[in-house]
C-alpha cells in the first residue's frame, strides 16, 4: 500500500471557477486561498486555470507567462500557476492545469484554417454550431495537435503534477479537414464516407478512426507531458455511459490506456428527469475501465452557474461517486469579489471532510461483488438491429381528455433514425438493470467488453449481458466457456446476434441462451401487451404467483426455445388496442432458463429497457428473481433497506476489513431534492463464506468456527462500527452476522475488522 502513487490513493479534486473575472485572484492572499482548499473545501487536488473556458472563447490565451503563447491580458505580469502552486503545495493539495482544449474565439479559429474541424458539407463546424454561443473548434488530426502538445509542456514547466484536458472533442460529422482526410485515406485508402451509412463498413471504420485519433491525441499529449514531469498525470473528459457517446468518439475503452484517470461529467440538470442514481451510473460505469476515476459535478444549480447546488444533491452526489469506487471533483462558482459564498462551501466541507476523515476505509479498497453487469460499448457503438418488426413509430401511450396518443405506426425506415433509437435501447438498458439490481441490494459492479476475455470475467459468478448484442466471436466463446464451468448468465433480447461491429453472425450465443431461432417480433406496444406466468411453478418465479400477468416491455421477439431449454412465461397474443379483450397466450416464451454448467436465464425482450423508463415493480422483481435463481447461493450480502437506499460492498483485503458504504437517496420525490429522510433499523446480512474467504487473515477461519459454537450472541472476533460512530446491533445468524445502523442519514460507512 505504501507505494501507491497519490493519485492512486482517494482524491477529492476541486476547482475554483473565477469565470470571466479571472483576474481577481491577483488581489487575494495566495495563502490563505490555498489553505482554504485544504481546510475548508478539504481537497487533496486542485485544477487552476491555465487556459480559460470563458466567452468568447479563449482557449488559446494562457494564465501563465510563456513566450510561445498569448497571455490573457488582465493578469498582466501575474503568472497564475507559478504564483499560485507553491501556497497549493504548502497545503499538501497536488496542483493540476486546467486546459481548455475545445472552445476557441472565430478570431483565433480565423488565423488557422488549416486547424478547423469541418463537417461532411464542407463547412465549419464552430459556424454552424456556435460553441457556448460563441466559438469555434479545432481538429486533432491537424498540426493545432503540435500547438497543444507545446501549450502542455509550457503549462507542465509552471511544477504542476498533471494537466487535465477539457476537450478535445470530436464533435458529430465532423471532421473532413484535410489533416483527417489524408490520414483516413493513408490508412484506408479512401476517403470517409460523408453520410451516416451503417451499411457501409467504411462508415464504421470512420467511426473507429475518429476514436483513435482521439487515442492518438491523447498517447502524444502524455508523452509531451511527461518530458517535463515524468511522474506527472493527464487525463480529459472521457464520456460516459448515455447511447450514442460514439457520435463524439467518446470512450473509455479507448482512450483509458493513455491516461491516469478515467472521468467524465455528471453535471445536473434542471429541467428533465434525473435518475436517483445520477451519479451512481457514471461512477461505476467509469471504474470498469480499472483505474482511478473521477466523476466531475459542477457546483452549481444547472445552467444558473452563480447559484449553488442545493446542499443535498452536492452531498448525495459525492456520496454516491465514492460509494461507487470513484474519486470525486466539485467546481465552485466564485461570484462574488471577497470569499466565496458559505452556502455554496458549506456542503462540499462537510461531505469532503467525512471523505477525508474516512480516507483508510476507501484507500486500496476492493469490490466485494462477484456479479457483474456488462457495459457493451461496442454494441453501444455499433448496434442497429436487422429486424423490421422493432422499427415501428411508438410513443409511450397516454391517455388525455379521452384521447389516445400512441405514435403513427409508420414503419422507421431510415438507417439513422434506426440507430438512434438502438442508441437509446441500450443506454435505456444499462440504466434499467443498474437500478433494478441497485434497488434490491444487489452487489454488482460493472464490466466492460474487454473483460470477458482478459480474464476479469473469472472474478464473477455471474454475468448480467444485457441486450449486448455486438461481441466477437472470442467474446462469445469466452462466454460459453464460462457457462460450461459454472459461471452463470442473464441475457435479453439480441445478445450476441452479430459480431463486434454490428455485422449479422453465424457464430451466437442461441443455444447457450436456450434459443433456437428468433422468427421475427412482435410490433412494438406502449400499452395493453401483457406476459402470463401461467403455472410460476419454477424457483425463479417464487416471489409470482400461478396465472399472474406482468406487463410486456415494449420490444418483444419471436423466440423459438431450445429443447434443452425451460419456459417460464409466455407473451399472449397481441390484443393491438387499448380496452380490448385479451387473446390467449401465443406459443412465443417471455422467458425461459438452461441448466447446463451454470445457469442460464434469457429474456426474449428489452426488459431492461422497459424498466429502465417504465420502472414497474414487477419488473424489477422478475429482473432480481431471474439475477437471484441464475447465482444461485446467497449474495455475499443481504439488505433490509428501502430501495432507495444504496449499499455497496468493499472489502480491505491487506486490512481484513470489510467496508460497506451506504448512501441514502430517500428525498422529497422530486428534484433537485430538498428534505432528505432518514431511514432507521437498516439490517445487513453479511455472509461468512464471503468474508472468510476473501480474508487473507488466516485467522480468519476462526469467524466460521466461532459460528459453531453461536450461543453468544456477538462474534468475539469481528469488530464493527459505524463511520459516523453509531453503535450497530450484532447478531449472529445461520448464514454469517446481521448487522442493524440504528439511522443513516445522508453517507455513512459500516466498518466490519475481522481480527
Ligand atoms: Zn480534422
Amino acid at each position: 500500500m505504501a507505494d501507491l502513487k497519490w493519485w492512486q490513493k482517494p482524491v477529492r479534486m476541486g476547482r475554483h471557477e473565477w469565470m470571466a473575472d479571472l483576474a481577481r485572484i491577483k488581489h487575494r492572499d495566495l495563502d490563505e486561498l490555498a489553505r482554504d482548499k485544504a481546510e475548508q473545501w478539504h481537497i487533496n487536488c486542485e485544477w487552476i486555470i491555465g487556459t480559460p473556458g470563458i466567452a468568447p472563447g479563449l482557449g488559446w490565451m494562457t494564465t501563465f507567462n510563456t513566450d510561445r503563447f498569448e497571455k490573457y491580458p488582465a493578469l498582466g505580469d501575474f503568472d497564475m500557476l507559478r504564483e499560485y502552486i507553491p501556497y497549493a503545495r504548502k497545503h499538501r493539495i497536488h496542483p493540476l492545469a486546467y486546459l481548455n482544449m475545445h472552445w476557441y474565439s472565430y478570431e483565433f479559429g480565423e488565423k488557422h484554417p488549416d486547424w478547423l474541424q469541418i463537417m461532411a458539407d464542407e463547412q465549419e463546424y464552430g459556424r454552424v454550431n456556435p460553441l457556448y454561443g460563441s466559438g469555434t473548434t479545432l481538429c486533432i488530426n491537424s498540426t493545432w495537435r503540435d500547438w497543444a502538445f507545446e501549450l502542455v509542456r509550457e503549462a507542465m514547466k509552471c511544477g504542476l503534477d498533471g494537466v487535465f484536458l477539457d476537450g478535445p472533442v470530436v464533435y458529430p460529422d465532423c471532421c473532413y479537414c484535410p489533416s483527417c482526410l489524408e490520414k483516413f485515406t493513408a490508412s484506408h485508402g479512401q476517403e470517409p464516407p460523408r453520410e451516416e451509412d451503417w451499411a457501409d463498413p467504411m462508415y464504421k471504420d470512420f467511426i473507429e478512426f475518429r476514436e483513435q485519433s482521439m487515442a492518438d491525441f491523447l498517447r502524444d499529449a502524455g508523452d509531451a507531458m511527461r518530458e517535463i514531469n515524468p511522474e506527472g498525470v493527464i487525463f480529459l473528459n472521457a464520456g460516459s455511459w448515455h447511447g450514442g457517446a460514439w457520435r463524439v468518439a467518446r470512450d473509455i475503452a479507448k482512450v483509458g490506456p493513455y491516461q491516469n484517470f478515467n472521468g467524465a461529467e455528471a453535471f445536473y440538470h434542471l429541467g428533465r428527469e434525473t435518475p436517483t442514481l445520477f451519479w451512481s451510473l457514471a461512477a461505476k460505469h467509469l471504474v470498469a475501465g480499472g483505474k482511478p476515476a473521477i466523476v466531475f459535478v459542477h457546483h452549481c444549480l444547472g445552467a444558473w452557474h452563480y447559484l449553488p447546488l442545493p446542499p443535498i444533491e452536492t452531498k448525495v452526489a459525492a456520496a454516491q461517486t465514492v460509494a461507487c469506487g470513484s474519486g470525486t471533483w466539485m467546481a465552485v462558482f466564485d461570484y462574488s469579489f471577497d470569499n466565496s459564498p458559505e452556502e455554496t462551501i458549506a456542503p462540499m466541507r462537510e461531505i469532503n471532510r467525512f471523505l477525508e476523515q474516512n480516507e483508510p476505509y476507501l484507500t486500496a479498497a476492493e469490490s466485494g461483488a462477484n456479479i457483474a453487469l456488462l457495459y457493451s460499448g461496442q454494441s453501444g457503438k455499433f448496434y442497429i438491429s436487422n429486424i423490421d418488426d422493432l422499427f415501428t413509430d411508438v410513443e409511450m401511450t397516454s391517455e388525455q381528455d379521452l384521447t389516445f396518443k400512441a405514435g403513427s405506426g409508420d414503419s422507421v425506415v431510415d438507417l439513422p433514425a434506426r440507430k438512434a433509437r438502438c442508441d437509446q435501447w441500450q443506454g435505456d438498458t444499462y440504466r434499467g438493470w443498474f437500478n433494478a439490481l441497485t434497488r434490491r441490494h444487489i452487489p454488482f459492479d460493472v464490466m466492460l467488453d474487454a473483460g470477458i476475455t482478459d480474464g476479469s470475467l473469472a472474478k464473477y459468478d455471474t454475468l448480467i449481458l444485457g441486450n449486448a448484442s455486438c461481441l466477437s466471436a472470442a467474446q462469445k466463446q469466452a462466454l460459453a466457456d464460462f457457462v460450461q464451468s459454472g459461471g452463470n448468465l442473464v441475457a435479453e433480447f439480441e445478445a450476441g446476434e452479430y459480431d463486434e461491429r454490428g455485422e449479422a453472425s453465424d457464430v451466437n450465443l442461441r443455444s447457450l441462451l436456450g434459443c433456437e431461432a428468433i422468427e421475427g417480433a412482435f410490433e412494438p406496444a406502449t400499452t395493453e401487451e401483457y406476459i402470463d406466468l401461467g403455472e410460476a411453478g419454477h424457483p425463479l418465479l417464487a416471489e409470482f404467483h400461478a396465472g399472474q400477468w406482468l406487463a410486456r416491455p415494449v420490444n418483444a421477439l419471436k423466440a423459438k426455445p431450445s429443447p434443452d431449454a425451460r419456459v417460464l412465461a409466455h407473451y399472449m397474443n397481441p390484443t393491438g388496442k387499448v380496452y380490448t379483450k385479451p387473446q390467449g397466450i401465443s406459443e412465443w416464451p417471455a422467458a425461459i432458463c438452461r441448466e447446463s454448467g451454470g445457469r442460464v436465464v434469457y429474456f426474449p425482450g428489452l426488459f431492461g429497457e422497459f424498466y429502465g423508463i417504465y420502472k414497474m415493480e414487477t419488473i424489477e422483481e422478475l429482473l432480481a428473481a431471474a439475477v437471484y435463481w441464475a447465482h444461485g447461493k446467497p449474495m455475499p450480502m443481504r439488505v433490509s433497506a428501502p430501495p432507495t437506499v444504496e449499499v455497496e460492498l468493499w472489502h480491505q483485503p491487506q486490512h481484513n476489513r470489510i467496508v460497506v458504504h451506504l448512501v441514502n437517496n430517500t428525498a422529497d420525490m422530486q428534484r433537485p431534492m430538498s428534505t432528505l429522510i432518514p431511514i432507521h433499523d437498516i439490517e445487513i446480512e453479511l455472509d461468512y463464506e464471503w468474508a472468510t474467504g476473501h480474508s487473507n487473515n488466516s485467522r480468519g477461519h476462526v469467524c466460521r468456527s466461532r459460528k459453531g459454537e453461536g450461543g453468544s450472541g456477538l462474534q468475539p472476533d469481528m469488530l464493527a462500527y459505524s463511520a459516523r460512530g453509531l453503535e450497530l446491533g450484532i447478531e449472529q445468524t445461520d448464514a454469517g452476522v446481521k448487522l442493524t445502523l440504528p439511522v443513516l442519514e445522508l453517507y455513512d460507512l459500516v466498518i466490519v475488522e475481522l481480527t
